[in-house]
């Protein structure tokens, strides 16, 4: 089933995010998670693609997996950097025949230890180059990435949304967001993408913060603010790991619910691969009268 036409049928369109395990663990393990939070009842899973095209078989095997063993849907994420458009044209024709229809397309990053296969000559260096790539074929519906705040590299947040609208209206179906931690934010957002007329649906990407480490990574990696009320719980729950999942889960929970009361097209779980934390968050959310 294509994605656009979920948000088409229900508010919010429920996703979780997963990735592959690194190539030394076995891939069963992310399995283990899927069989974990399948009866969530999903509308798609989403599968990351590794940082310069590291992991892609295991991405399209996982996607595939989950389609034809699990019935759910499936979104398999693609990054053009470190890829020839030939090599892209292998990829997609790849997913086609395992049955995918769903790409999220990415320009990604390149692997901190390879800076220099970003941009060879010929390569694409924007998402919106790829966007364009997979029109060519048919059948495939497209998603892409927002920035509530802006993507880290833009100097003004303006300057990225023009961006964004450009690769919407070069063929997106729909989008998800980075992850982020204030509400005002998405809908200031939100508000500013209808006002320079994009309607594509968003799904709101949310990552719950499990661990003040790993949240100080992703900061530092997005860009993303860290409000008064979660500097708090780092501050006071920072070396209690329990309390802080605890609490970490908390706000999670009220997050996506307040999005929900305020029409929020879709919820974009980033899950990490945590089965048992992505459970109480989800047991916890008011997601009643999800059909349109
Ligand atoms: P783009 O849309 O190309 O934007 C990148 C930057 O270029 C932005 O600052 C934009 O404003 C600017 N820009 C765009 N067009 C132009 C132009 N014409 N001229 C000048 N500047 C321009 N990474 C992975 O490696 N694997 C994944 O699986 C993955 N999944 C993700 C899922 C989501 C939901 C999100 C939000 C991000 C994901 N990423 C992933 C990270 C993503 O690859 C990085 O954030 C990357 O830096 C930007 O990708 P993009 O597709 O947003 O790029």
């Amino acid at each position: 089933m294509l994605i656009k036409s979920l948000y088409q049928q229900k508010t919010p369109v429920l996703s979780f995010e997963i990735f592959p395990p690194k190539p030394e663990y076995p891939l069963d393990t992310v399995f283990k998670t899927i069989e974990g939070i399948r009866d969530l009842n999903p509308d798609f899973i989403s599968v990351t693609y590794g940082a310069g095209g590291s992991n892609r078989s295991r991405t399209i095997e996982i996607a595939s997996r989950i389609k034809k063993t699990y019935g759910i849907e499936t979104l398999a994420h693609l990054t053009c950097v470190g890829h020839s458009p030939e090599e892209l044209d292998q990829i997609v024709n790849q997913m086609k025949d395992e049955g995918i229809e769903n790409i999220l397309a990415l320009r990604g990053d390149p692997p901190r230890d390879r800076p220099e296969i970003t941009f060879r000559p010929g390569n694409y260096r924007y998402a919106i180059e790829l966007v364009k790539h997979l029109r060519r074929y048919s059948g495939f519906c497209v998603g892409a990435a927002a920035y509530a705040e802006g993507h880290i590299e833009s100097k003004r947040w303006r300057d990225d949304w023009e961006h964004l609208r450009a690769k919407v209206e070069a063929g997106v179906d729909f989008l998800v967001t980075q992850l982020f931690f204030d509400n005002r934010i998405f809908y200031n957002f939100k508000e500013n993408m209808l006002r320079m007329g994009v309607t594509a649906p968003v799904s709101a990407g949310i990552m719950p913060v499990l661990n003040p480490n790993r949240i100080k990574k992703m900061i530092y990696l997005s860009g993303a603010s860290l409000p008064a009320k979660l500097l708090q719980l780092l501050d006071q729950y920072g070396d209690q790991p329990v309390e802080f999942e605890k609490f970490g889960i908390d706000y999670a929970v009220n997050q996506i619910n307040e999005l929900l009361e305020n029409g929020v097209e879709g919820i974009h779980l980033y899950t990490m691969n945590r089965a048992q934390q992505t459970r109480i968050i989800v047991k916890n959310l008011n997601l009643v009268g999800r059909n349109k």
